[in-house]
């Protein structure tokens, strides 16, 4: 294929690899193969029923034109206040620019943040996308490497990273790939770090809800108004609410930094669904019960799922505290291959080839020797999947 029509900055861009280990898993579905796909980003069940009814309603009753590029006021209200009752963070209606998806959150902040050859921290192990947007954007993405064995880096391993070209850091707890939740502490720490050295965080917060046993979720916009002078916080439907098809995430952020996103969401984007901004509004606003109802079952197959992954020789796992991921270590499995798989991509090959599983290699996210296997997949899935992955490492 030609690829000299593509600008330089879109040949640079790395396809999604989840997305596309998603996609293999959906072709060899097709040509009939029995596949067990540890790959979803995505919970699989269906946005509950009383919020698919407010979109069937908002098409009825005409919300069918362009709205406010940042959305409509009764939805940046409800985010308003879910901030304040849930996360304990003030903002005003005009500080919430609601987009297409947390993604687009993300992108708007990180063109409206920065200038090119700025340093933008990625703590691993991060999220495939954030490098690729600090890129596309001229700046420089600088992995951040928590010490061997730990999925979480301290404060002092930020404030050593820090240059003068540093200016911002990406924070993303509950974490995708790895689970991990930093505790107040360590934020406070971190947040401690960012104000000395005048930086901004990006948080994003779309697991939020999705934490197990005793972690609990912290926003770093709440821990005081200086923080939250630094702060652009992303959070979004998606996750919590099954809302992944519909497009629905928002950024809070200081007035001008806001009003810098909405700028250039009107010249781009314009604003998200105006139907989807209806059925979000119903999910901030109506019945809890089922997203309590999904958060309950991913629960219970995260303890399968740790339970089942630490009982396989040659795993070693640090059990996630939130989001749907686990993010074991093969490192010395590897090492010990007999048959050429020599890195995490490798075995994730292998692992297509010969059990029809597919997972995600750590080398997506910036941590290599790892896996990372969704258990937002049913509960047959997770154990039949499992049961393939143990005895091809046995043949590995
Ligand atoms: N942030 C993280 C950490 C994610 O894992 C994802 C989804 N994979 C997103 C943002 C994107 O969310 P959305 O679908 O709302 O764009």
């Amino acid at each position: 294929m030609t690829r000299e029509r593509l600008s330089a900055r879109v040949r640079a861009l790395k396809p999604s690899e989840t997305l596309a280990l998603s996609a293999r898993a959906r072709e060899l579905r097709a040509r009939g193969v029995s596949v067990v796909s540890f790959a979803a980003g995505e919970p699989d069940f269906d946005t509950p029923a009383h919020i698919r009814e407010a979109a069937a309603a908002a098409i009825e009753s005409g919300h069918t034109r362009y709205t406010e590029v940042g959305g409509v006021a009764a939805l940046r209200t409800a985010i308003a206040d879910k901030l304040k009752r849930e996360n304990g963070v003030e903002y005003s209606a005009r500080e919430i620019v609601v987009s297409n998806g947390a993604k687009h959150a993300i992108w708007n902040a990180m063109f409206t943040l920065l200038e090119p050859g700025d340093e933008v921290l990625c703590p691993a192990p991060y999220w495939v996308t954030f490098p690729e947007i600090a890129r596309f954007v001229g700046a420089v993405p600088v992995p951040v490497l928590p010490a061997p064995g730990a999925y979480k880096v301290t404060a002092e391993e930020i404030a050593r990273a820090i240059t003068p070209r540093s200016r911002l850091l990406i924070l993303n707890s509950p974490n995708n790939p790895s689970g991990a939740v930093y505790s107040r502490r360590e934020i406070e720490a971190m947040a401690d770090v960012l104000l000395r050295a005048g930086l901004y965080v990006l948080s994003d917060e779309i697991y939020e809800r999705l934490v197990y046993g005793d972690a609990r979720h912290v926003s770093i916009a709440s821990l005081g108004p200086e923080i939250r002078e630094r702060a652009v916080l992303v959070n979004g439907v998606s996750k919590t609410w099954a809302m992944t098809g519909w497009r629905i995430g928002y950024a809070a952020a200081p007035a001008d930094v806001a009003e810098g996103m909405e700028r250039l969401q009107g010249q781009s984007t314009s604003n998200p669904s105006s139907v989807s901004q209806q059925a979000a509004l119903r999910a901030l606003t109506g019945d809890a019960a089922p997203a309590a109802a999904m958060r309950e079952r991913f629960a219970a197959r995260r303890d399968f799922m740790v339970g089942r992954l630490s009982s396989i020789a040659g795993i070693r796992l640090i059990p996630p505290e939130g989001a749907f991921y686990a993010f074991p270590d093969l490192s010395e499995r590897i090492a010990r291959a007999r048959n050429g798989v020599a890195d995490s991509a490798g075995l994730c090959d292998y692992l297509i080839d010969e059990a029809r599983i597919v997972c995600v290699p750590g080398s997506a996210f910036g941590m290599e020797g790892h896996l990372r296997l969704s258990y937002a997949v049913s509960e047959r899935d997770i154990a039949d999947g499992l049961d393939r992955l143990e005895s091809a490492l046995e043949r590995m």
